[in-house]
């Protein structure tokens, strides 16, 4: 495998196709790189594709990349102004009659994918990395960040860049009632407004 630091971006997708370092690659459909703006401003990171994500192979392309476009325009960010990636890039799931329910992955199958995140955030160059959900904080700002203490913040990163933190939009759409769902929805706003005025000098 090509060693990925400094590839440009369409070297490091088709690079990224044949990627065997962790065992991920075995039960999904195809490897899920990021897209978007290559120069963006704003660099967002996920956990892993989802089951659409996996088929579609792109990545955000469900319920959850509907909610975070919704956000992202609330804010005057436009999702392909901005680069948006996972920390691990094949989908991770166990079957459950015809289901594929997703699995958390590891911090093995995390550190395994870095390189991958790694390269894709020297190649954009962006100002700011935020972080969606605790598996990307993790990738992001090492393993003591805690999401709900932590969210809108604005912090180094491990990749030498600053980011902030913030909940990852599949766990606004498991909010169990519409007010649950409100709260949680314009906390995740806030949260992206921060970056929205960070990016733009403000
Ligand atoms: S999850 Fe990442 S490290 Fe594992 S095989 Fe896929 S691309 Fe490679």
């Amino acid at each position: 495998m090509e060693d990925p630091s400094g590839l440009p971006l369409p070297r490091l997708r088709a690079a990224a196709r044949g990627c065997r370092a962790c065992d991920l690659w075995q039960n999904a459909t195809q490897t899920v790189f990021g897209e978007g703006e290559p120069a963006a401003r704003l660099l967002l990171v996920g956990e892993q594709p989802g089951d659409h994500e996996d088929r579609e192979g792109r990545p955000f392309v469900g319920p959850s990349g509907a909610l975070l476009d919704r956000a992202l325009e609330e804010v005057g960010i436009a999702r392909p102004d901005a680069y948006v990636t996972n920390a691990v890039k094949h989908f991770k799931w166990v079957p459950r009659g015809k289901r594929r329910l997703h699995q958390k992955p590891n911090a093995a199958e995390i550190g395994a994918c870095a390189p991958w995140l790694e390269a894709e955030v020297a190649a954009v160059r962006p100002q700011l990395l935020v972080a969606l959900g605790a598996t990307a904080a993790q990738a992001l700002f090492g393993r003591s960040f805690r999401v709900l203490a932590q969210r809108g913040q604005m912090l180094s990163t491990v990749l030498g860049l600053p980011g902030l933190g913030t909940v990852h939009p599949s766990s606004i759409l498991r909010a169990p009632d519409e007010e649950a769902y409100r709260l949680a929805y314009q906390a995740f706003v806030k949260d992206l407004r921060v970056a929205a005025t960070v990016i733009s000098g403000g």
